[in-house]
Parts: C-alpha cells; structure tokens; sequence
C-alpha cells in the first residue's frame, strides 16, 4: 500500500513514474539489462539523456542562449560552484537572506567573494520575502543571488526580483517545474533534483551563455560550467539511472498538463491545506500569507505537546513524514508535484479529526 508521503525531500514521486522504472528495471529498451547497467557512453543512454534535455527545455521554455547541465554535489555543491564560476577573486556578490537556505548559500560564498547581504528577514523571523522592488543592489556586484522556495521555512518568491544588469541567480531546488517561469529574467538557476525532478544525486543548472567560460582556473572540473558544457554533463559517470528517472518524470510532467497544469494542481493543493490551517485555530502557519509556499508548508500545534501523538496517529492513518525539520521542529506538509489532491485532502480531514478529539 503506497502511504500519504509529505516528505520534504528526497520526496514523494508520480506512481506511474516508479511504474513504469519497475516495468523497465530488468529489462530496457529490449537490451536485457536495466538502465543502470549500461555504459553512459551508450547510445541508449545518450538518448536518455538528451530526450531529458530536450524535454526540460521545451516544459519550461528556456531560451536556446541557455545551458543545461546535469551536475552530482547536489544544490550545496552549486552554492560554492557559483562564486567560483562567476567571480573572479576578491568580487562582490549580493546575496537575499530569506531562511536556512539562503544563509548555507552565503556561507559557501563568503569563501570565495565578498558578500553584501543585501535584504534579510531576520525582523519578521524568516517569515516574509523583501517587498517587490525594493532590493537595492550593490554597485559592481557579479550577480544577486536569492532563494526562490525556503523549503524549511515555507517561504516563496511570489515574484522575481529586479537585477537591472546584474545576473540573477536563483537556487529553485524546491520549486523548480511547480508553475512556470521565465528564464530569460535569470543568468542562472539551479536545483537539486530530489524534490520536483526526480531522486537526489543529479542536480539541474540552467545558465546563460555569456556566463560560461569565466571559472577560476582551481575550479574542480567537474563543477566547472564550460567543461561540463562541453562534455554534455558527461565529463565523468553522470548518475545514469537518476538521470533516467529524472526524464520520466519529466514526461509524467508533460502528460499531465506541463508547467500550466503543475500550476493548477499546485495552487489548489496549497490552498486547500492553508485554506483549512487558517480556519482552525488550533493549527497555525507563521508565514506571510504573500509569500506562503505552495510546496512546503509548515504549522505548529496550539499545544506542542501534542506534537508526538500527532505524528504517530498521523503515521497511523497512512499520513507520513510530517514532522518539520530538525532546526525549527513543529510540523511541515511537503505538497510536491507528485503529491495528490487527495492526498491533501486525506491531511485535511487528519487535521479536523485530531482537533476534534484533542482541541
Ligand atoms: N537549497 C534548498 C532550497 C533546499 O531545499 C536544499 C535541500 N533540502 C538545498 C539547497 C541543498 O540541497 P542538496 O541537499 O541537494 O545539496
């Protein structure tokens, strides 16, 4: 029986996705092995790989000036990749501090660039994103950097902020393929795969041409820009068989509506759990309602006490991983993609049953 899944990631995948790996696992393309036991020089892996570029360029309509690589070290190897591929030593970088993210960001960066934060939300406790149009960016800074999705605070963009000239660059690790967006606003945006994209252990970096070519000469190889570009992401061993799952889901993505269609699902989802944590009063969501997450939501019991009973009768009920992260505690619905409606609504009748019987 498949459980409820609010994991904040590695997170819940579309069923017809892990489906259809199952149907292929011992058997790929009539090759008699599993995708995981070719070559990735092969031509059936490269195929693999390019129809998942192809596919993720056309979902998310990202300009051809555009590169998209597909890296390993995860969205924290990207936060020491950036400042090594984009500055040169002793440049300026602006960074926005939103929450847990954004300062794990800051702190890679700040050894290798001179940081200026140039927003933090340290006043209202990370629960709000700076005001559209007020960010004021540095003279001479080499781009600004911001969290589109705090995954641990449940805080969002609900817009992109304004660069002026300055390359944009965004870490969309837990919203990236949620709703569209326009690329062309961005110089770079990168995500680890473990949440919309795919399982953990391949990372996406979308970044614009005119940014490639400029790492520092020490740069690791396989986090440089332009050798990975000029080797397809295939430098050394790509993690094929996350790379396979990656495109399936992908596909999955495409044949149920695209990012339009992700969109709708998503707002609804969000909607209908915030809708029924502000109508109680026994549940609460400290975030600003402007910047509400619509993938990682989290709320705290009137009574934390009864934070452990929660979880366990959760757990119970087929609900799972429900509690928040380790550093902020309370509780967190993770609503993904691949998370259902019902789903949703089968947390939502939880959440009414639990305060029945203990509000
Ligand atoms: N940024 C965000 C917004 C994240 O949610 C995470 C992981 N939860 C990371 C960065 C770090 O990603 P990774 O574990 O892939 O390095």
């Amino acid at each position: 029986m498949r459980v409820h899944n609010f994991a904040a990631g590695p997170a819940a995948l579309p069923l017809e996705v892990l489906e259809r790996a199952q149907a292929e696992l011992t058997d790929f393309n009539g090759l008699g092995m599993s995708v995981m036991e070719i070559s990735h020089r092969s031509k059936d892996f490269v195929a693999v790989a390019s129809e998942s570029e192809a596919l993720l360029r056309q979902l998310l309509a990202v300009p051809d000036n555009y590169k998209v690589l597909f890296l390993q070290g995860g969205a924290t190897g990207q936060f020491a990749a950036i400042p090594l591929n984009l500055t040169a030593p002793g440049a300026r970088v602006d960074y926005v501090n939103t929450g847990s993210w954004s300062k794990k960001a800051i702190g890679e960066a700040k050894k290798y660039a001179e940081v200026t934060v140039i927003a933090d939300e340290a006043a209202s406790n990370y629960s709000t994103v700076p005001a559209q149009g007020s960010l004021q960016v540095s003279d001479g800074a080499a781009y600004l950097h911001y969290t589109a999705n705090e995954t641990i605070g449940g805080v969002e963009f609900p817009y992109v902020p304004e660069a002026g000239d300055v390359p944009l660059v965004a870490d969309f690790s837990s919203t990236i393929m949620s709703r569209p967006i326009d690329v062309a606003r961005f110089g770079l945006l990168y995500a680890g795969a473990q949440k919309n994209l795919g399982p953990s252990g391949i990372t996406v970096v979308i970044v614009r041409d005119d940014l490639v070519g400029h790492a520092r000469p020490e740069t690791p190889s396989v986090l440089d820009y332009a050798a990975m570009a000029g080797a397809d992401s295939m430098l050394n061993t790509p993690p094929t068989f996350g790379w396979y799952l990656l495109g399936l889901n992908l596909q999955w993505i495409r044949d149920n509506g695209g990012l339009a269609g992700m969109a709708e699902r998503n707002e609804r989802k969000a909607s209908t759990l915030y809708g029924a944590i502000d109508a109680s009063d026994f549940y609460s969501n400290p975030v600003d309602p402007a910047a509400r997450s619509w993938m990682n939501v989290p709320f705290l019991l009137a009574d934390a006490d009864l934070d452990k009973e929660f979880l366990s009768q959760a757990d119970a009920a087929g609900l799972t991983n429900l509690s928040g992260h380790r550093s902020v505690g309370g509780m967190r619905a993770s609503i993904y993609n691949a998370t259902s409606q019902e789903s949703v609504e089968a947390l939502v009748d939880f959440l009414k049953e639990f305060e029945r019987t203990h509000g």
